[in-house]
């Protein structure tokens, strides 16, 4: 099953893990919209706690993959995992939507509890069996999963229209309901097609498949481990400032944007704070194409992972150096709103960014980690957006505390930083790699 060919043309298989996980992120974040709002309105909790209990939920749900992906490599497989982690994720939406059967807590507290579990299951596996679909040195493998990260994106657009849509305007339980219906036909599609398209690919547990599962690691092994964490450092910090899209740049559009009223023949539409939350979903699947062409075009000068990253951090600070002069715009100014196409160009350079390093830290992790530990280590990668996320909600909670402009002046300047100490080691970086080819 696995396609040698180093053409330009991807697996077919690529495509039908790209629809799965459509349809998961689409469950993901369409719930995710209308957590924070449900638990205000719908349940009575203060801001305070929402926002806690949404930042403790989200950095979970990024650490479990570290436990699923663990159990795939070692016992389950990846195929396996990925249909236990919908099953989960499914039982967990239905769970949140019975916040009116059962006490709201208890369901609140069980549905969380399971997307967090099923979640576990599901994403560092579905990510790493992309990964299978490759030879160690296909050239496809980056551009591969730069088309995948569409599908991400695609399900994180449509998700909060949808189920935001059915939970605001009917009620919440149909808005976690679509969610879950959205994993269930990710599932459908998947135990449908499977087979067909990908073989044996990820059946068997990858420590049982690999001819050297108890041989220790070797050197260039070691040397790549090391590659990877460094890089994983990093996209803690990439992670905490963009993150920062759901809390502090979201109230900046809520308080701080002119947010205008737009005719769209004849139809009066007035842009939500909200709205913002899919402006970065969008762009990813305007720019995705762009750069996978990029790295297509630009052949042998493509630029290596630590350089991407690199790049990632340094678009990062633009976005943060426009907000932070919206941000003492606004304030010099007397806290007269400023224009929503600073937030939109603030997300335009996140986006960027975000294209130079989430996609490729995925194909990195693929390609560079033991084949005996590739999920496990598609779950460090994860577990790097846990603690980003973690420190993102820190980071954000000093939004009354701190002058505006500050608070976004530090991850523009901390990210600029890290840029140039990515630049400079991107050499010692790529010995640890030990590619010729990257
Ligand atoms: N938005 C991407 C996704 O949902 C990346 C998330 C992340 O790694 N923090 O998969």
């Amino acid at each position: 099953m696995k396609n040698l060919s180093s053409s330009s043309k991807q697996p077919s298989a690529l495509y039908m893990l790209f629809s799965v996980e459509m349809w998961e992120r689409f469950n993901y974040y369409g719930m995710r919209a209308i957590l924070a709002l449900f638990m205000t309105k719908a349940l009575g909790f203060d801001k305070a706690t929402s926002t806690q209990i949404f930042g403790w939920f989200t950095a979970f749900v990024y650490l479990t993959p570290l436990l699923g992906g663990y159990l795939a490599d070692r016992f389950i497989g990846k195929r396996r995992s990925i249909t236990i982690g919908a099953l989960i994720m499914i039982a967990g939406q239905y769970t949140l939507a019975l916040y009116d059967i059962i006490p709201a807590k208890i369901a609140l507290m069980a549905g969380l509890t399971l997307i967090i579990i099923g979640n576990g299951f599901f994403k560092p596996n579905i990510s790493s069996i992309v990964g299978d679909l490759y030879e160690p040195n296909d050239k496809r493998r980056d551009r591969g999963f730069t088309i995948f990260y569409m599908g991400i994106n695609l399900g994180s657009f449509i998700g909060p229209i949808v189920c935001g849509a059915l939970g605001q305007g009917i009620s919440w339980k149909y808005g976690f309901m679509a969610a879950g219906t959205g994993m269930i036909l990710g599932l459908i599609t998947y135990l449908s097609l499977q087979k067909h398209f990908l073989g044996n690919i990820g059946l068997k547990p990858a420590v049982k498949q690999s001819e050297f599962s108890n041989q220790p690691l070797t050197k260039i092994e070691k040397d790549r481990i090391k590659a990877i964490f460094v890089l994983i450092a990093f996209s803690v910090f990439f992670w905490c400032f963009f993150e920062q899209a759901g809390t502090s740049l979201n109230y900046f559009a809520d308080e701080a944007t002119r947010l205008p009223v737009w005719d769209i023949f004849g139809w009066k539409i007035q842009i939500q704070s909200s709205f913002f939350q899919s402006i970065n979903p969008m762009f990813v699947l305007l720019l995705a194409p762009m750069f996978s062409l990029l790295w297509k075009k630009l052949n042998k000068r493509e630029p290596s992972i630590p350089n991407k990253f690199g790049w990632g951090l340094l678009l990062q600070g633009i976005a943060f150096t426009i907000i932070a002069i919206a941000a003492s715009i606004y304030i010099n100014g007397g806290k007269a709103q400023v224009s929503m196409l600073f937030l939109v160009a603030t997300y335009f350079f996140c986006t960027t960014g975000e294209l130079c390093l989430s996609p490729i830290g995925l194909s990195m992790i693929t390609r560079l980690s033991p084949a005996k530990y590739v999920s496990l280590m598609m779950g460090v990668w994860f577990a790097s957006s846990s603690l980003g996320n973690l420190f993102a909600g820190q980071l954000a909670s000093f939004y009354d505390r701190w002058t505006l402009s500050h608070l976004f002046a530090l991850p523009a300047i901390m990210s600029i930083l890290f840029a140039i100490t990515m630049f400079i080691m991107t050499k010692k970086i790529k010995t640890w790699m030990h590619e010729t080819e990257y």
